[in-house]
């Protein structure tokens, strides 16, 4: 599994801003999450990551997820008494979780609610970081009728 060359370029700068050096695993582990957006767990990672290289280990696996998370290119994911998911999806975002299936879908939030969200701390107190988390379940959408009567 081969990295976009712009991928590529990022991943390395956001490693090396933390005093990291990319390597052949982080690259592995980061394309893993890149391909299916579906905030899998670690063992989720290991398993597609060891489909590309057999060799890569469960405990590598993490280390590659906690490096990628410290040098801000991953977010980690955590819903109450569940294993850690990873996301890379860097745009401002919630996560909605369906308590029927467990899926975790990403619920993307525009400037301007960012912005009335930060309004809510009071003076003095900055935010690094923000994590809003939905939880709930998806009725299906009586779907649109396209038939003419
Ligand atoms: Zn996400």
């Amino acid at each position: 599994m081969e990295l976009e060359a712009t991928t590529k370029a990022r991943l390395d700068e956001a490693l090396a801003r933390a005093g990291q050096r990319s390597t052949r695993q982080r690259e592995l582990v980061f394309a893993t999450l890149l391909r299916w957006m579906d905030h899998p767990t670690a063992d989720e990672v290991f398993s597609r990551a060891r489909e590309q290289t057999p060799t890569i280990s469960l405990a590598t696996v993490y280390n590659c997820l906690e490096t990628l998370v410290g040098c801000g290119l991953v977010r980690a994911v955590n819903y109450e008494r569940e294993p850690t998911r990873y996301c890379p999806n860097l745009n401002e975002h919630a996560h909605f979780q369906d308590r029927v299936t467990g899926r975790i879908s990403d619920i993307p939030l525009s400037e301007s609610i960012m912005a009335t969200l930060r309004t809510l701390l009071p003076p003095g107190y900055e935010a690094d970081s923000l994590d809003l988390y939905f939880h709930g379940t998806i009725r299906k959408q009586p779907s649109k009728s396209t038939s003419k009567s």
